[in-house]
């Protein structure tokens, strides 16, 4: 048998399946279910939030053999061929490799024609900015004065590239990205289902690569399944293994660094940067794994009552030896080692120096031999 991807074995089948927009699948299924449907649509949205998925089961809503609805039944010949991706009257183009007036053209003529199967042809054209300006202007017409049996539903990333009078002929849509606990929560819910044993932190941390978008979630799950072997009923997706897959910084690292810092131990804070190097990891990153631990320790210290997941950082132990102020001054400090990351002479370097200024403007603790913050530009006063 051959394995089918994530992605596609879970692609939603139903507006009700569908993980966020619910905005546009509201929109959609009134349309549908009052029978006054719109005949171009445009989505605009990154990539892998649903644009397909949408169009696929739209095109279904309308097709169905047992009638225009919004809730296809996914059982007749004609549901089961789009579900497939093999229906004859859903039109796929991608506009960035078909991107001449001639495509267009063809696309315009074959419009014309009722359609081969069901009652609408439904054209899904993604990238639409991509087209060239006479092919625009040649799909303009059409979008003026459709016939009675077509749809169009557009997607791009890109909507300000869009001609005016194109947009003002569609119905648009944006596109949500969707949000850390919304594709933690689908990834679990998958892995639950193929019965496959995970550490939430390891779906956490997919979560987080994904982006918003859950086609590249499920896509580096899968990489993750491939990658540490986990499977149905053999062997758990870890925190670490994924860890390692991702090229992602292990969080006991940021917190032996944070112990560091805390305690103002010079020495140790550099060991700790040697350590990581030997990782080879994205400094970037790195500086966001340590303002997200700040982050987490500031809310532990002004609202202790508030649940705080540490992921692998003793954050109570952080929290009680540094002061708030302090930690509000470090986290400002790690996001401006990102911005500046590209100027420093390495990235390395850049990073280090980044926690050295932290270690510089822990006030108050001369004695311990950390220099004291003099000559340090005024925001950093912090006592
Ligand atoms: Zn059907």
């Amino acid at each position: 048998m051959s394995y089918l991807v994530l992605a596609r074995k879970w692609r939603p089948k139903r507006f009700s399946e569908l993980v966020g927009q619910e905005h546009v699948v509201r929109a959609l299924a009134n349309a549908l279910d009052t029978g006054r449907v719109h005949h171009a649509f445009l989505f605009t949205g990154t990539r892998g939030v649903g644009k397909t998925t949408i169009a696929r089961i739209f095109a279904k809503s309308l097709n169905c053999e047992r009638g225009t609805s919004a809730e296809p039944c996914g059982e007749c010949e004609t549901c089961q061929a789009i579900d497939a991706g093999r229906y004859i009257d859903l039109l796929e183009i991608d506009a960035a490799s078909n991107t001449g007036v001639d495509n267009v053209r063809d696309l315009i003529e074959s419009a014309q024609y009722m359609p081969s199967r069901g009652r609408y042809k439904v054209y899904l054209i993604d990238e639409v900015h991509m087209l060239s300006k006479p092919a625009f202007n040649a799909l303009l017409k059409t979008l003026e004065e459709p016939p009675e049996h077509v749809k169009f539903l557009f997607a791009t990333t890109d909507p300000e590239k869009l001609l005016v009078t194109v947009l003002s002929r569609c119905l648009q849509f944006n596109l949500k990205r969707l949000d850390e606990d919304q594709i933690a929560g689908q990834l679990a819910k998958i892995l639950d289902a193929e019965q496959i044993a995970a550490d939430p932190g390891a779906i956490r941390q997919i979560a987080r690569a994904a982006d918003g978008s859950l086609r590249d979630g499920l896509s580096l799950l899968d990489q993750a399944l491939a990658y540490t072997g986990a499977a149905a009923g053999a062997g758990k997706l870890e925190d670490a293994g994924v860890a390692a897959m991702l090229g992602s910084v292990d969080r006991s690292r940021i917190g032996a660094l944070l112990s560091a810092l805390a305690a103002g131990d010079g020495a140790l804070l550099l060991q700790e940067v040697a350590t990581l190097a030997e990782f080879a990891p994205d400094w970037n990153s790195v500086l966001d794994a340590l303002a997200e631990a700040l982050h987490h320790v500031q809310v532990r210290q002004l609202v202790p009552g508030a649940g705080v997941d540490g992921a692998g950082v003793d954050i109570d132990a952080i929290a009680a030896a540094t002061r708030p102020e302090l930690v509000q001054l470090w986290y400002q400090m790690a996001l401006n080692a990102r911005r500046d990351l590209p100027y420093a002479p390495s990235a390395r370097a850049g990073f280090e120096m980044a926690v050295l200024r932290m270690l510089a403007f822990r006030p108050g603790q001369v004695e311990g031999g950390t220099p004291p913050p003099a000559g340090a530009s005024g925001a950093g006063k912090a006592t």
